[in-house]
Order: C-alpha cells, then structure tokens, then sequence
C-alpha cells in the first residue's frame, strides 16, 4: 500500500487571510457612509452555543463589523422570540440576524429561522434563500458548506467531473453542499444513517466529505478512502475532551492527498463565512455595487 503526504488544507491561515481582505472591505465601506452590523439571539445557556457566539463576536471585531447580541432566557416563549426577531429585522442598522442553534426543546428552530427576513438572514437557512441556492441565485448560503469550497478552491482541489461523496443529509450541511457541488459540475452521492454498505460508496470519492458527530460509533478509518481523495472532515466530536473529527486522521492522512485537521480546518472558515455573508447583507442593503463582496 502506497504511503503519500497530504496537503493539510489548514483552514486556520485561510480564515486569518479573508479575514484580512474582509477588513479592507469594512473600512471601505465605512468610508461610503455604511457600519456593518451583526446581531446575534441566544436563548438559553447552553455553554457550547455561547462559545461558538464568542468566536464569531471576536471576528466580527477583528474585521470591524459592529456586533450585539441579544440574550433571552432559556424559559422564553415563541412569541418573545418573534417579537425580538422581528425588531431586528425592522431596524435599519442591523445588517445580518443570526439566531443561534440548537434552541430550548419547547422552541421550534425551523418556525423561528423562518421568521428572519431573508436579507438579513446571514446564515442561509430560510427557506427563501434555500430555494435560490438551488436556482443557482444565492447570494447568501450557509456557512459551513460555503466554509468547504472555499478551502476546495484555495486549495485547487479538481471538482467539476470530479465524484463528491457526502456523509450527512442535514440542512446545515450536507443539502446545501449537494447544489454547491453540483453547481460546479461535480457528481454528488449522499449518505446518511440509513445508507447500506458505506464503504462501498465512501471509497468512490474523489471528494469525501464527512459531517455525522457520533464519535467514537461512527469513524472514517482508512479503509473508507480512494487513495489519493480529498478528505474534508466536518465533524465536532468531544471524546475525552479533546476536540476531534469524524476522521482516524493519522491512518487516513497516509492515504489522502488533501486532507483537513479538527481543529483548524472547517471550524475557522464556518466563521469568517459569516463574517463575509454579513458584509454581502450589507453591500445589498445598501445598493454597494462596487463592493468587492458582490464582485
Ligand atoms: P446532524 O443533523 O446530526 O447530521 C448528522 C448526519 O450524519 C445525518 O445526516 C445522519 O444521518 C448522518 N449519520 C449519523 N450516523 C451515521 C452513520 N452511522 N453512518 C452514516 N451517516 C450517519 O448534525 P449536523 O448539524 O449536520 O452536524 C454534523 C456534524 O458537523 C456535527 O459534528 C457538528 O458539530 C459538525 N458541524 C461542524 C461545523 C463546523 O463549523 N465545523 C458546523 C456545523 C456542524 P440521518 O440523516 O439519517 O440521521
């Protein structure tokens, strides 16, 4: 069996440089009269919800995009939360919405993201902007997947004719991806819990993606990859609380030609991915045509 080196596509410097360019667009914009703003709504306490909140907080600081959030108790009602959402969508200063996920169980995460003005909705998830990323027409699409073709473009990763395979069928994940992927001319293959015999199809990709989270029960091992695949590992699993992928990561990266870390892979770029989908709401918003994020 043939041992290679991976590239590590290291999402950590990607994130570092776009971040760089997104705060040259910032200070443009500030410059033609616009302040890009970010408002977060966590509901509740849940401690990983309120780190992920703190990491896009700080970038926004770090490219100059004004941020809030806006706490509610983990007791708040459906209609507190719509009267909140609703008062960020009305407020002319306020370029993207972001409602933070998982909510309590007795709220409905699918009913209240349907309530953010699809302008505004820097997280892709409405429906409105669902249906125009199948059109081709999106210009704000979810973070994450978009986080994953940034680093297959950075890294020049051959997509189109090229036989994408990907583990999870969520609408944060994997359902965006298919379009993306397919809109560059790759042929895509879907798993998911119910799929018979993995391997069979996993081995077949050209481009592996896998986002399924039930480390240690689920793990991509070596023998679930086409030598030389691109392995981009989703996936946040805490296993003795170290921060780990779905990936055997030392086995596959002996058989990968690209391959993504956890941390410092997708993680970084769901992140900056926000920070330039606010920046795109804005320059909409505000009819910035000359703007670089709409080029
Ligand atoms: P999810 O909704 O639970 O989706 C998991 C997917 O994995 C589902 O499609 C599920 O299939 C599939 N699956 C479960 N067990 C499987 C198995 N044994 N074999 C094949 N497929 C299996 O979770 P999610 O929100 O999409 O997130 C997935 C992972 O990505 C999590 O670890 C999450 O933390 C991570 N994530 C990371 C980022 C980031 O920025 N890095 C962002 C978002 C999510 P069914 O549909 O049949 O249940």
């Amino acid at each position: 069996m043939s041992q290679i080196s991976p590239t590590v596509m290291d999402g950590r410097a990607l994130a570092a440089q776009i971040r760089q360019s997104l705060k040259e667009e910032t200070e443009y914009m500030k410059k033609v009269g616009v302040e890009p703003k970010l408002a977060t709504i966590l509901v509740g306490d849940d401690p990983a919800s309120k780190v992920y909140l703190t990491s896009k907080h700080n970038a926004a600081a770090e490219v100059g995009i004004i941020s809030e959030n806006h706490k509610l108790l983990g007791t708040a009602s459906e209609e507190e939360l719509v009267a909140q959402i609703q008062a960020l969508n009305s407020d002319l200063t306020v370029n993207g919405i972001l409602l933070q996920l998982p909510l309590p169980s007795h709220l409905d995460g699918r009913k209240m993201v349907e309530q953010i003005a699809p302008a505004k909705d820097v997280d892709g998830l409405t429906s409105a902007n669902m249906g125009l990323l199948m059109y081709g027409q999106a210009s704000l699409m979810p973070c994450t997947p978009r986080g994953v073709m940034e680093l297959l473009h950075h890294y020049k990763v051959p997509i189109a004719g090229s036989r994408a395979v990907i583990i999870n069928r969520s609408t944060l994940v994997g359902k965006p991806l298919i379009h993306m992927l397919l809109a560059e001319d790759a042929t895509v293959t879907v798993c998911h819990s119910k799929s018979r015999d993995l391997l069979s199809i996993t081995r077949q990709g050209d481009i592996l993606i896998s986002a399924v989270g039930r480390r240690p029960s689920f793990t991509l091992t070596r023998d679930m990859v086409r030598e030389g695949a691109t392995v981009i590992d989703v996936a946040m699993n805490r296993v003795g609380g170290k921060l780990v992928g779905d990936v055997d990561y030392e086995n596959v990266s002996k058989k990968a030609s690209f391959i993504t870390p956890v941390p410092g892979g997708v993680g970084p770029m769901t992140v900056v991915m926000l920070m330039e989908n606010t920046l795109i709401a804005a320059a909409k918003q505000h009819n910035l045509k000359e703007a670089s994020v709409l080029q």
